[in-house]
């Protein structure tokens, strides 16, 4: 994290330390475990959906801090959003991540990230838990696809 500016630092580092998402939900309907090994990033996605909408979500495992504040980024963004709003934030950040163009106004403080798309070595560290929840959400019309994970 050496070139990144000292606001980008401050708010990385309060978006990896938060606790009110990180920890167990209530009955969670997905969970959704990523793993980055270029740097051990291990970060499961717990989600609860109801009528096509994020209604709590919460993430558990250990991951640096970049992976860290990019999924309490995430989290913050998405709940309360239905999956079509969703899907727009996950391609906006992922076009960020690209350097194509992106609707910074719907990633609020998850466009601080938009640094790291020339970091190769950290790329992985930032849309980690996007591409988790990517695949939950899924792409076309056909809705949700469910996800087995271990109870
Ligand atoms: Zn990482």
């Amino acid at each position: 994290m050496d070139n990144i500016n000292k606001l980008y630092q401050q708010t990385i580092m309060d978006y990896a330390k938060r606790n009110d998402v990180k920890g167990e939900i209530e009955n969670p309907n997905y969970a959704l475990r990523g793993h980055n090994p270029s740097c051990g990033d291990d970060i499961t996605l717990l989600i609860k959906l109801e009528n096509d909408k994020i209604v709590d979500m919460k993430y558990i495992g250990s991951s640096c801090a970049i992976s860290s504040a990019s999924t309490s980024m995430l989290i913050e963004n998405v709940i309360g959003k239905n999956k079509d709003e969703v899907q727009n934030i996950l391609n906006s950040f992922f076009s960020m991540m690209r350097s194509e163009e992106y609707d910074e106004t719907i990633l609020n403080d998850a466009s601080v990230l938009e640094f790291v798309k020339d970091m190769p070595a950290r790329i992985k560290c930032a849309t980690l838990s996007w591409h988790s929840l990517k695949s939950i959400i899924g792409e076309g019309n056909d809705g949700i696809r469910e996800i087995k994970g271990n109870n």
